[in-house]
């Protein structure tokens, strides 16, 4: 399965739809735990068990950012500097979305570890 329960499997952006795919073999193909490709219109997110809700919140987050920033062209990608500071960034928006309970409230009410 390339789903999730209760994980998004699309989004749009400005206008573009994109699919999400949960894929388990990611990291053995691309080296890397999420992946937007602008052309096929999909964001490729590893599928790992150890993942909790909120690792893959920021892995979505983080793809989410790459499409604002080449959509807006922000350019936050073109050094390794700017990817870290996406990263950051990216992580402190799913905290905050997370306990405000804007992504998700199920979730955190089963108890999902967060
Ligand atoms: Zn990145």
């Amino acid at each position: 399965m390339n789903t999730i329960e209760n994980l998004p499997t699309k989004t749009e952006i400005f206008g573009v739809s994109y699919s999400i795919i949960y894929d388990s073999d990611l990291w053995e193909k691309e080296k890397c735990w999420g992946v937007i490709e602008y052309k096929k219109q999909t964001i490729k997110i590893w599928r790992n068990e150890d993942f909790s809700l909120e690792d893959y919140w920021n892995i979505i987050i983080h793809e989410v950012i790459h499409g604002i920033s080449t959509a807006l062209d922000l350019e936050l990608e073109s050094t390794d500097e700017g990817e870290k500071r996406l990263n950051r960034l990216a992580q402190g928006l799913t905290k905050v979305l997370l306990s405000n309970n804007w992504i998700n409230p199920n979730l955190i009410e089963k108890g999902d570890k967060l």
